[in-house]
């Protein structure tokens, strides 16, 4: 995060005189208590300042890159979520590969009963059962696709960090995000690298700050 001088010369004067309240750090500037608030409300929602009732604003101590880090360590993978791309199990590889072009994604998820998990399918699993097969059309899916119990899953309030981890950890592209429900794991999104992408680009440019 960019801070600008009167920024800077808020957080010094905190620094060596905190708590201190609105008033003195305007006094100090020469400038107006309302002058200052919009200053004060980012240097306070970034976290470099706290501020305590009736006390005044202190210093937290924590640098620009405690805050991020800090901030990042709270993304939950609902947050960053894209809608999951499902295909049901007995559909051939044929459609899948035309169902994986035509949505644009890099991994399908396979599900019986419209949303119940059994499996995935990512591009090499359509390469590899497509080298040297002349009918795609009479392969399901669910005789390549990797199965459950062997599927890496994610749910909604996880950490994306956490989501993050497992996709390296596992050397894949992404993750369902998945419901518990009485007949298995319903399948409600979906958490890729570029979601994790994404999210690393916007903490990067102080959306959340
Ligand atoms: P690609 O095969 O296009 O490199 P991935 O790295 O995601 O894509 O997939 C590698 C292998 O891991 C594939 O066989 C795929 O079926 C499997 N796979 C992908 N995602 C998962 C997951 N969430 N859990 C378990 N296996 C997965």
């Amino acid at each position: 995060m960019e801070l600008s001088n009167r920024q800077e010369q808020i957080i010094e004067i905190v620094k060596e005189n905190g708590p201190i309240t609105g008033e003195s750090i305007a006094e100090k500037l020469s400038l107006t208590r309302a002058t200052l608030r919009p200053d004060l409300a980012i240097l306070t929602m970034a976290g470099f300042l706290d501020a305590r009732p009736r006390v005044g604003y202190f210093y937290t101590g924590k640098t620009g890159s405690e805050l991020l880090t800090e901030k990042l360590k709270k993304f939950k993978v609902h947050e960053y979520q894209s809608i999951p791309i499902v295909v049901e199990e007995d559909v051939s590889v044929y459609d899948a590969i035309i169902t994986m072009f035509l949505e644009d994604v890099g991994t399908l998820f396979v599900v019986k009963e419209g949303s119940l998990l059994v499996g995935v399918l990512s591009r090499k699993d359509l390469l590899r059962a497509s080298i040297g097969n002349q009918d795609l059309n009479s392969i399901p899916v669910h005789i390549i696709m990797t199965r459950m119990p062997n599927i890496s899953v994610c749910r909604k309030d996880d950490l994306l960090l956490d989501a993050a981890q497992q996709l390296i950890e596992k050397q894949i592209d992404g993750l369902p995000i998945v419901k518990d429900v009485e007949e298995g794991l319903e399948v409600t999104g979906r958490i890729t690298k570029t979601n994790i992408t994404k999210a690393l680009v916007e903490l990067a440019r102080d959306e959340h700050l």
